[in-house]
């Protein structure tokens, strides 16, 4: 199978949303914008045995790739309307495509939001780009500047489920015995399949002085989010959000929270509220802490012990 066939035959679908002119199969996508609204672009790669166990199944690397970039268009707020997708494959194994390609087509088609091109290649190791394009209202942002001292600090949904069923994924031996099929099942789940937050991103847009995603743990995005805004932050960690699987994972193991803080790949929104912004329970947020003058990027836990930030996953590991 050439390159040609493999696009049409597993990644030539037709596109749903009227923004997008020419996708897949021309010389180059096509898209028409809405009238002044700004495009937001982002991009993340996935490599196999670094970003996910080389045995992973295509589904879950499909939902993957895509959600951790819609991930970033939520964070700022914005709306998807397309990506691309460039794929680096050993092998042409028509199995792996056809389930590849159903799921993405699946999750693309319930975030709306476009396949519009692309790229393969022969590669030793299987390797995953995705570019995502969104749009802005004009004039609003989310960025990760823009905080004020006095701002609460909230998030979205539960942390910590991801780097539990890291451990759940690879070092089952680790995990409490006490936990049920259904918990560690919950908790791989929330490793392979994170939900973008686009909803609340697009909620907060307006309202939130500034926020990011949580991909590389909530200490090292927190900091991320400080030294953008020149502030530190005073967190309460018996605060901090936690699904009731990672609950009973903590009666039985308390210090793993340092695990669930500083492991990465939630994907949920870190926002800075302004005072007197109230917080709709819809949006399902829950503040952590506040927002303070102080050493930059420095984050004291509310009874007096001091977090280090720069923990979590990093890409290129330094000495210092
Ligand atoms: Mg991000």
């Amino acid at each position: 199978m050439d390159e040609f066939d493999l696009i049409a035959r597993y990644f030539d679908w037709p596109a749903r949303r009227p923004e997008v002119v020419l996708a897949v199969g021309d010389d180059a996508a096509v898209i028409d914008p809405p009238a002044d609204s700004r495009l937001v672009v982002t991009t993340d790669m996935l490599v196999a045995g670094r970003h996910f166990p080389p045995d992973t199944a295509p589904e879950d690397i499909a939902h993957k790739a895509l959600a951790v970039n819609l991930s970033d268009l939520a964070a700022m707020g914005a709306e998807p309307l397309g990506f691309t997708l460039s794929l680096g494959l050993a092998e042409t194994d028509s199995d792996w495509l056809s389930r590849f390609a159903a799921r993405l087509r699946g999750v693309a088609e319930r975030w709306g939001c476009d396949l519009i091109g692309g790229d393969t290649v022969g590669s030793s190791v299987l390797t995953l780009s995705v570019t995502a394009f969104g749009t802005l209202p004009p004039g609003k942002i989310i960025a990760r500047s823009g905080a004020q001292a006095g701002d609460r600090l909230a998030v979205t949904g539960f942390i910590g489920d991801a780097a539990l069923g890291l451990v759940v994924a690879q070092d089952p031996v680790a995990v409490p015995e006490a936990l049920g099929t259904a918990a560690r099942e919950y908790l791989r789940r929330r490793l392979d399949g994170p939900e973008p937050r686009l909803a609340a991103g697009r909620a907060l847009l307006g309202r939130a002085s500034a926020g990011l995603d949580c991909s590389d743990g909530l200490l090292q995005d927190i900091g991320h989010l400080l030294d953008a805004s020149g502030l530190g932050a005073e967190i309460d960690l018996s605060a901090v959000p936690v699904s009731p699987a990672a609950s009973d994972w903590l009666d039985a193991r308390p210090e793993d929270i340092d695990r669930m803080i500083t492991g990465g790949d939630d994907y949920e929104l870190i926002v800075a509220l302004p005072q007197g912004m109230e917080v709709d329970p819809e949006l399902g947020l829950t503040v952590i802490g506040r927002l303070v003058d102080g050493p930059v990027g420095q984050i004291r836990e509310r009874h007096g012990r001091s977090l280090p930030t720069r923990r979590g996953y990093t890409h290129f590991p330094s000495e210092d």
